[in-house]
């Protein structure tokens, strides 16, 4: 197996599980690959950017407590807003039934009058009578803002609603998601059922999340060789006949996973295969979008909820590390701007001031706080672009090549570049190679199901559809 990230780990621990010996070669010191945590110069550990999940995020639930690592995730089921003049709005469950359990919160959301209200609902309810995915009737390649805007969505609604919640959990601006994402993100985390919006995060350092991956690796006589960097593959007779690493010694197995970036896996594959290939030569055409972390570090406490999420401002979330560890306080914040195209030009300086200028605003007591120190970490490929369409470009995890298989975010899960994609597609992949060795398993986890009437009115839409 290349890579350690989540699709490598999720598939090598899962084919531990079923009895396999697996190697797993990771060409940095430690394992997470994108969700990972690392030394800075100073000394300080840090994410390489916060990361969040979902309730509706049922396979990344699953590894986590494959691994133990399940109790280090917390969940927060009160999400608050707040703009650049201080308002706030909390996102929190009603008693209804979905997919009316958040409608209240949506009614009082108070940054928008009641008519952008009424039509934000006209559209949920489009999604909810079309089951999300199948609410895509507008064909192919649509994007999200195209979407909307037939369905009636002002300029103020995108910026103020929709935006909030899906450039973040899409990594991409609206113009450039492809439609289906965008629904399907309302319907499983939003509407079909009342845990899908939880917001899970970290207690720990990401790091600390796969302390069980190597034991549960090693358990059955497999290894994970970190500072193992992987030069290429070598193919002959349309079959993977080694692994080439970085000092020019050759690996062998029996079959063989690919789990890096797909920018990556165009470099490690033989150019020849690439070009016979359909299925790879088209990851040149999976466009990348950035993220951008500003973490703070200040000398007195200057936030009190666990986390925030900005209206009208480049800061998107604010996340009070100090108290998600569990110290009391909130000295030690972390900024997050998905979908930073804007960022990427700015020096590190530049970047540091835009974001504390907004906390003045945002966080009226870090007016007075002297900031201790300021790191910037840019992602310029943080994920795969959902661009309308981009579906076709991602690969299945069974390649043309028998014994050479594929994961990573970017291939096909129908899920976006999440954590959960990762594990999707590692779990896939391990599918795969147990039905090839004639022992098929099922890994991958469903999605929650659709409760109360959200169930009953998606049935009713999808039989009139
Ligand atoms: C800044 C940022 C913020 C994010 N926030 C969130 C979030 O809040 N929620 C969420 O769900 N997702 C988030 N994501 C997306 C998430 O991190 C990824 O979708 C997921 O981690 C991808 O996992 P992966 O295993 O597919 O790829 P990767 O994590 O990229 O893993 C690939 C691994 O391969 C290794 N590798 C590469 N080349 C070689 C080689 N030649 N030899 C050996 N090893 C090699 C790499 O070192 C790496 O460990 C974020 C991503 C970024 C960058």
């Amino acid at each position: 197996m290349i890579g350690g990230g989540l699709a490598g780990l999720s598939s090598a621990v899962a084919l531990a599980d079923a009895g396999f010996r697996v190697r797993l070669l990771e060409r940095r010191p430690f394992l997470g690959g994108r969700a990972a945590s690392y030394d800075l110069p100073g000394g300080e550990h840090v994410d390489n950017c916060q990361h969040v999940t979902l309730g509706c995020c049922t396979n990344l639930d699953d590894f986590y407590r494959r691994v133990g690592a399940g109790h280090k995730i917390a969940f927060y089921d009160r999400l608050v807003f707040v703009d650049s003049a201080g308002r706030r709005a909390v996102l929190q469950a009603s008693p209804l039934p979905p997919p009316f359990h958040l409608a209240p919160a949506f009614a009082l959301y108070p940054f928008l009058s009641w008519t952008e209200r009424r039509a934000i609902g006209r559209a949920l309810m489009a999604i909810i009578r079309g089951d999300g995915i199948n609410a895509y009737a507008d064909g192919p390649g649509v994007s999200m803002l195209v979407w909307l805007r037939r369905h009636g969505q002002s300029s103020a609604s995108i910026e103020r609603f929709w935006k909030v919640v899906l450039v973040s959990a899409l990594n991409e601006d609206l113009a450039r998601v492809d439609a289906r994402y965008g629904l399907d993100v309302f319907w499983k985390a939003f509407l079909s059922n009342r845990a899908g919006f939880r917001l899970g995060i970290p207690r720990t350092p990401l790091g600390e999340l796969y302390d069980g991956c190597g034991a549960a690796i090693e358990r059955r006589g497999g290894e994970v060789a970190l500072r193992s960097p992987v030069r290429g593959l070598r193919v002959s007779d349309g079959r993977v006949v080694a692994v080439e690493m970085d000092t020019g010694r050759d690996e062998t197995a029996d079959g063989y996973l690919l789990a890096v970036p797909h920018q990556t896996a165009l470099h490690l594959l033989p150019p020849p295969v690439v070009e016979q290939e359909s299925q790879f030569a088209n990851l040149r055409r999976l466009r990348v979008s950035p993220i951008t972390g500003v973490h703070f570090w200040f000398d007195r406490d200057v936030m009190a909820d666990p986390f925030l999420a900005a209206l009208d401002t480049t800061t998107q979330w604010i996340f009070n590390k100090s108290r998600l560890y569990g110290q009391p306080g909130g000295r030690y914040l972390q900024l997050v701007i998905s979908a930073s195209y804007e960022l990427m030009p700015l020096s590190r300086q530049e970047i540091i001031d835009l974001c504390r200028a907004e906390l003045r605003a945002l966080l009226p007591a870090t007016r007075e706080a002297r900031l201790e120190k300021a790191t910037v970490v840019k992602e310029a490929a943080a994920t795969f672009s959902p661009e309308p369409g981009s579906d076709r470009w991602r690969p299945s995890q069974c390649t043309s090549l028998p014994n050479l298989y594929l994961a990573g975010d970017w291939t096909n899960t129908g899920w976006p570049a999440t954590m959960e994609g990762a594990v999707r597609s590692g779990y896939l992949a391990a599918e795969a190679i147990l039905s090839a060795s004639g022992a098929p398993r099922h890994l991958v986890r469903p999605d929650l199901p659709a409760e109360g009437l959200a169930r009953w009115l998606a049935a009713r839409g999808a039989r009139r559809g």
